[in-house]
């Protein structure tokens, strides 16, 4: 098997596992996020260009919207465009990587909690 193709399969195999593993992957089949004037559209409309490598002086087109703060099912989270980044594949491929290694959210708020309500920090 060509190496292109192999790396192809793994790749399909790596998204089929991650759709698996992730139990709010329904709110993406909802027309309100994937229709034809859905927030993802409204999203990328918004903003075509992936936000991660503005940062770093890099134009790159948006092909997903990411969801700054990781919704895990809670609706007001998942539906909010405040909430709603455009990244391009490569970066949004690293952030979930990034997230499931720890297993929860990248970042703190202004006083230095994790924002992840799940982190250990914020469980009482
Ligand atoms: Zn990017």
């Amino acid at each position: 098997m060509p190496a292109e193709v192999q790396e192809i399969k793994l790749r399909r195999d790596r998204d089929a596992l991650r759709r698996q593993r992730s139990p709010h992957r329904k709110l993406y089949d909802l027309a309100i996020w994937r229709g034809r004037d859905g927030l993802r559209q409204q999203q990328l409309a918004r903003q075509p260009l992936c936000e991660r490598c503005l940062s770093q002086g890099k134009t790159t087109p948006a092909t997903t919207v990411n969801h700054r703060k990781p919704h895990k099912g809670n609706w007001s989270l998942f539906i909010d465009p405040a909430n709603h980044e455009s990244v391009c594949k490569d970066h949004h491929d690293s952030l979930i990587q990034r997230e499931e290694a720890r297993d929860h959210v990248i970042g703190s708020d202004g006083n230095g909690m994790p924002l992840d309500p799940d982190h250990p920090w914020n469980r009482r």
